[in-house]
Parts: structure tokens; C-alpha cells; sequence
């Protein structure tokens, strides 16, 4: 037999959304919780205390009135004015989040928790719900298992509605905890990984194509503090790639609310390079000296690593030879977070955070200059350190340190600029 929904019931299910959405509103009350901080034992209190501070940035202008640690995780009070939507959207970009959600404040007990859900859900019309109640107080009297048992049987009686736990139209969640049990009706999937600033600080070589951002974007999901630095050839070639490591910067400091952007003249090694190299192996020995600068930069800036966005084998200058070649340049490490991933996977994660659209525009990029079709994959490092050796490697990097610009970007979106004279 055909099931169809009937125009009675669609208005219903509106209503109810609507119901439920009212409800919500009412509540000023944020439940931020976390995962793998909750496990880091004695460090625990740096790991949670670095989220509430990016908790705090990420809400500025937010009418946030309290961000506080509770309950192994952080509650957060909104002001009745608090716009919820662009605040969930601001939340969704917090790393250490793994979910959150508005709730009700009830006294723990089951005759009170029972007097909510009556006062509430009498208010609704639905067919099917689901309890997921947890008990964070182990000295309540009953276990979770339990109270979704009496929960259950309570809101079928009350309601008429049947449990339905794969797909319930209103979804009851019973949290108690010392002192207060939290209800809600509906929970927001975070970011997960750890909050940016736990994990030190990297230099990122972010060109303006699809990979690196989203490289820059793993490292910040696991806690660090990215440094960005791009190489650009202009005048040699047009600023468009530049211009878009400034829009993907923008992009990417939602996630670390602030970042400093280092653009990196690469035009007058290059030429030198051109000089005295012969075709195939320019493209080695121009991110040869994109490192070693960025080893300078970076520990300039306090930055303990270098981060790429390599893929092994994507393309001919990332075979494991050519990765070698390149690495033997410096002593920093260079952390590669995409190095086992496929190109189908990394595109995936770009069109999640929104980068992908301005890494597709097309660019001249410093590293296509002079270079052929088929370079060299397997190069060692002995025979390019001999094609090195016609280069004055000192004064090039020197060169191109005393005239990178800097830019800095914070969450309103200001940026300042100014250009770094005598650096070295
Ligand atoms: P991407 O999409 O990040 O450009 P790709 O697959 O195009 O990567 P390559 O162009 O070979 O790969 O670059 C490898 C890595 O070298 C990049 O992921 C980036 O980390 C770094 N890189 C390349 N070009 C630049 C540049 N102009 N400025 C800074 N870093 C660069
Ligand atoms: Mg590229």
C-alpha cells in the first residue's frame, strides 16, 4: 500500500518543529562537551582552560555573559538577545568541541525531571520519541538504562506516542549530574580535535592550491597555532596567487582567530635558480629554498615545524625521492598531514571548510615557472646539492628574508600590514 503524508499531517510536523524550536529559545543555558580533553589526566585543567578562552574569542560580540568550566565541560550563558544560529556556527568552528547543545535546568530527581517533560511535551504532537538519559552522578539512585526505562513508560502513557530509537521525532535527553539534571531536545555535532593552542606553534607553506589549507586546517584541528607563509613571483608572474593566500588566510583564521600571514618574494631566487639549473630539476631545488627560508621564518616566529601539504606520489616533485631531496635542505621537520590521503579525500575535506572554491581559481603559481612538462622524480640529495653549488644559497635566502611581508588577520576581520626590513 502507498503511504502518503496528508497536508494535515505536513502542517503538523511544521507545527511541531516550530514548537520545539520555541522551546529551545527560551533556554539561555550552553552545554559544551569534549572528548579526548576530558582523557588528558593532570595536563586536563591547560587543555579545558584554553578552550574557554577560544570559546570566549570565537563568541565576542555574541552577547555571551559567562563561559565557565563545569561538569567536564563548558557551560556557556547567553544573554536573551544571543543570536543561537550564528552562534552554533561560530561553536562548530572551536576545536576540542565535540558537541553541544541549549538545555533546561531542572532539580535532579525523577518527580522533577517527569514535571518538565509533562509541562513540555504536552505542548507537542508526535507520534514516536526516544529518551537518552546518562547519569553523571553515580549516586543517583537509578541507572541510565533505567531511567530511559521509567522515562519511557511515563511519556508513552502521557502522550500516546510509541519509542521509536532509530527514528524519533522528538529526541529527550536526561543528563544528571551533581546538583542539576540538564534536559534538551537537540544536540550540534562539533569539530572535535583539540583546542588551537595546545600543540605549539607550525609554519605552514601554504601555496594557493587545494592541499596545504586543508594541511593548515588538520594542524589547528590538532591543537596547533599555524604560521602561514606563501612564496610568490610577482612581478614575474601576476599577484593572483597571492591574493588568494590572503582570502584562504581569512578563511582559515576562523578556526585560530588570529593569524599572521608572511608573503615571501620568491622572484629573485628564482632567477637565479633558472640560471644555473637545468629545467628538470628546478622544481626540487625551488622548494629547497621555499624551506629553507621557511626554517628561517619559522624560527623567527617561534615555530617548532615546518607543515606542508605533500601527498606521497600525487605528483612527480612528491615521489618519497623527491620528499627526501627536499627535506635534507633543513634539519626542522616537516610534518606532512596528508601524506597518506588521496587527492578525492583532500578535495572532501577543502569543500568542507569552504576553501576549495578559492583554490580552484586559477592562478600563476611561482612553482610552474621555467619548469617542464616531466621533472625529475628521483633526485638524491648529493646530486643537487652539486647543482647547488654554482647558487650563493646565503645571500639568496638573506635576500629574500629582508623583504617579506607581514600581514596579521584577527576575527573582525582588520588586517594590518607592514614589511619586515633587516630581518636575519
Ligand atoms: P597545494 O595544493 O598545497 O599547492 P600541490 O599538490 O599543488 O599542493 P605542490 O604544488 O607540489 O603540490 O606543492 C607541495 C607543497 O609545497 C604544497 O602543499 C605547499 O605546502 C608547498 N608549496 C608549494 N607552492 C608553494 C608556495 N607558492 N608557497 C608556499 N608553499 C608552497
Ligand atoms: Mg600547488
Amino acid at each position: 500500500m502507498l503511504s502518503v503524508v496528508s497536508l494535515p499531517n505536513y502542517r503538523r510536523l511544521n507545527l511541531q518543529k516550530t514548537n520545539l524550536q520555541n522551546m529551545q529559545n527560551t533556554q539561555n543555558s550552553v552545554m559544551v562537551r569534549v572528548h579526548e580533553i576530558a582523557l588528558k589526566g593532570k595536563n586536563r585543567p591547560l587543555f579545558f582552560d584554553q578552550l574557554e578562552r577560544n570559546l570566549r574569542q570565537a563568541l565576542r560580540g555574541m552577547a555571551v555573559e559567562q563561559v565557565r568550566n563545569r561538569h567536564m565541560g563548558v557551560e556557556i550563558t547567553l544573554a536573551p538577545e544571543a543570536p543561537w544560529d550564528e552562534i552554533a556556527k561560530r561553536i562548530k568552528q572551536v576545536f576540542g568541541v565535540v558537541k553541544f547543545y541549549r538545555y533546561h535546568r531542572v532539580t535532579p530527581s525523577m518527580e522533577a525531571i517527569k514535571e518538565f517533560l509533562e509541562s513540555e511535551l504536552t505542548k507537542l504532537t508526535f507520534s514516536t520519541f526516544r529518551i537518552t538519559a546518562k547519569r553523571g552522578n553515580k549516586s543517583f539512585p537509578l541507572t541510565s538504562p533505567e531511567m530511559n526505562q521509567e522515562l519511557g513508560a511515563f511519556v508513552q502513557q502521557l502522550t500516546g506516542a510509541k519509542v521509536n530509537l532509530k527514528q524519533a521525532e522528538v529526541n529527550v535527553f536526561v543528563e544528571v549530574l551533581p546538583g542539576e539534571a540538564l534536559l534538551y531536545f537537540e544536540e550540534t555535532t562539533g569539530p572535535g580535535g583539540l583546542p588551537v593552542g595546545t600543540g605549539g606553534k607550525v609554519a605552514v607553506l601554504l601555496s594557493g592550491g587545494i592541499d596545504s589549507p586543508v594541511a593548515a586546517w588538520r594542524m589547528m584541528k590538532r591543537g596547533c597555532q599555524v604560521l602561514l607563509v606563501h612564496f610568490h613571483s610577482f612581478p614575474l608572474v601576476d599577484g593572483s596567487s597571492r591574493e588568494k593566500a590572503i582570502e584562504l588566510v581569512e578563511l582559515l583564521n576562523l578556526y585560530q582567530f588570529r593569524s599572521t600571514l608572511l608573503l615571501v618574494p620568491f622572484a629573485d631566487v628564482q632567477r637565479e635558480i633558472i640560471l644555473s639549473v637545468p629545467p628538470a630539476y628546478r622544481v626540487v631545488i625551488y622548494r629547497r629554498f621555499m624551506t629553507r627560508i621557511a626554517e628561517r621564518l619559522a624560527i623567527e616566529h617561534g615555530a617548532k615545524a615546518l607543515v606542508t601539504g605533500e601527498s606521497l606520489g600525487q605528483v612527480g616533485s612528491q615521489t618519497l625521492d623527491n620528499l627526501v631531496t627536499v627535506r635534507n635542505a633543513v634539519t626542522m621537520p616537516i610534518l606532512s598531514p596528508l601524506i597518506g590521503m588521496d587527492k578525492q579525500e583532500i578535495i572532501g575535506e577543502a569543500r568542507h571548510i569552504d576553501t576549495y572554491p578559492i583554490s580552484i581559481l586559477p592562478d600563476e603559481d611561482c612553482c610552474t615557472l621555467f619548469v617542464p612538462k616531466h621533472p625529475v622524480t628521483r633526485s638524491t640529495p648529493e646530486e643537487v646539492e652539486r647543482l647547488e653549488e654554482a647558487l650563493d644559497i646565503p645571500a639568496l635566502i638573506e635576500s629574500a628574508m629582508s623583504q617579506v611581508e607581514i600581514k596579521h588577520f584577527t576575527r573582525d576581520g582588520v588586517s594590518s600590514e607592514r614589511s619586515s626590513v633587516g630581518v636575519g
